[in-house]
């Protein structure tokens, strides 16, 4: 029996792989659209990175993690989300110095959870995320929400749901626990066992509780916006206006918690249905968090930014037909008549190559009608057939397979005759 790969895990090849890499490339370009770098951080941490980052009291550390020693008996932890990572990295790199505030960073790449693999739920999936750092201000808070939305947006999605909440301050998060604590306490008995444990870690996690019964109860609890600070609400508002002249559509919605530990103040998510109404969950969520940083051992210094779930986006973005139109397979596909022809149809490969063009050959003798199943197969415009009598004539035949012309053309006509067929810059591999 062939060897199963682990539950939860999904390989990504043939135009899947087309398709990862275009949503990455997007929100990677919307990323330095918005004055965003690239930081790379390894999967591997310490455990007490996502323990005194993701937080104690959150699912992801209680129940999800990736954790065991090494061989040097250090407990390491393959990453269950990037911000305490980043986070690491910013203070371990000492990259808060230069005052350059606000620090932009986005990070793409695999993330690792144990949990039941069902719809848009994997054990390893691919986050797009960024950060900015050592600015608090309702003014960026309002900024990383534009730059989802025109993420979104350019990648094809029309009618995406932000739904949009506030934490508070630590006060107002504080005095809001007690009112929860108090509030649970009366029902505890009632609940699940997760929800026993979460009563003394954190009784805002009870709010997100997926149980039904639970959930009723939670929805007659006390709301976050009774418990608010002044200057958290001015706050919030300030960044909701931002929102409102940039026309982005949001819902409030103070049930919004959010899973994991550190956030503060503003936090998002964006959902969006299937047009046959499939739920892949949120696509993406996030906020603010104003102790990570010092929490972690930097400075005291505020942070906001995102995740993306790109194995959801990309489901999503199959079921709605957007990926319609893109662009897999080669330019080229160079067939050899006969097996004399073999090595030349690698050489005219070879030269196409290196002028851009992204071409195919089988280096073996195939028979031409499979070579042209081959050539369609792999998406190939154009094909370049070689005889016997091309070789001679130090010509090729040109066959464009979309309009079936032909004709033959000289060697040193070849790149000419490509570059007019397939137009400046319209295929995609090209340089
Ligand atoms: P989080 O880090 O929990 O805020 O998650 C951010 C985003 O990552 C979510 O909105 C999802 O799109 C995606 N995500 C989280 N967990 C999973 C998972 N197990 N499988 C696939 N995507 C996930």
């Amino acid at each position: 029996m062939a060897i199963q790969r682990v539950k939860g895990t999904h390989d990504i090849y043939g135009d899947d792989s087309y398709k990862y890499r275009y949503v990455s490339d997007l929100f990677k370009a919307v990323g330095e659209l918005y004055g965003y770098g690239e930081m790379t951080t390894p999967v591997l941490e310490y455990t007490e990175v996502f323990q005194r980052g993701t937080g104690e009291s959150s699912d992801i550390v209680r129940k999800e993690m990736y954790t065991f020693d090494d061989k040097g008996h250090r407990s390491v932890t393959m990453r269950p989300e990037f911000t305490a990572g980043v986070m690491r990295a910013f203070i371990a790199n000492k990259l808060y110095g230069n005052n350059d505030v606000p620090y932009k960073y986005y990070y793409y790449g695999p993330a690792f959870r144990y949990e039941r693999p069902q719809l848009g739920r994997f054990r390893e999936f691919h986050q797009f995320g960024i950060e900015a750092l050592g600015l608090d201000s309702s003014y960026l808070d309002a900024e990383v929400v534009l730059l989802a939305a025109q993420a979104f947006a350019m990648l094809g999605f029309e009618n995406i749901s932000i739904k949009i909440n506030t934490l508070g301050d630590e006060e107002s998060r504080n005095n809001y626990r007690n009112a929860l604590k108090e509030f649970f306490t009366q029902h505890i008995d009632h609940m699940c066992p997760d929800c026993k444990e979460r009563l003394d870690l954190n009784p805002l996690r009870i709010l997100d509780c997926k149980v039904p019964e639970d959930h009723e109860i939670a929805m007659e609890a006390p709301k976050m916006k009774d418990y608010l600070s002044e200057a958290s609400e001015k706050r919030f508002y300030e960044t909701l206006s931002i929102l409102n002249e940039y026309g982005i559509d949001y819902e409030i919605d103070d049930s919004l918690v959010r899973g994991l530990d550190y956030y503060s103040e503003m936090v998002f998510e964006i959902h969006l249905l299937s047009s046959d109404g499939k739920d892949y969950g949120a696509l993406c969520g996030g906020g603010h968090y104003g102790q990570l940083v010092k929490e972690l051992g930097g400075p005291d210094m505020a942070g906001v930014g995102f995740a993306a779930g790109v194995e959801r986006i990309v489901s999503l973005m199959d079921d709605e037909h957007l990926f319609d139109g893109l662009e897999t397979g080669v330019d080229l596909y160079i067939m050899p008549c006969s097996e004399n022809e073999v090595l030349k149809a690698l050489e005219i490969a070879q030269y196409t190559r290196a002028f851009g063009y992204s071409t195919d050959t089988p280096l073996a003798k195939v028979k031409m009608g499979t070579q042209f199943k081959k050539a369609l197969r792999k998406n190939a415009k154009v094909a370049l057939i070689v005889g016997e009598s091309e070789v001679e004539n130090s010509t090729v035949q040109v066959k464009n397979l979309l309009t079936e012309e032909q004709k033959e053309v000289a060697m040193e006509e070849l790149i000419p005759t490509l570059d007019q067929i397939f137009g400046e810059g319209s295929h995609h591999h090209h340089h």
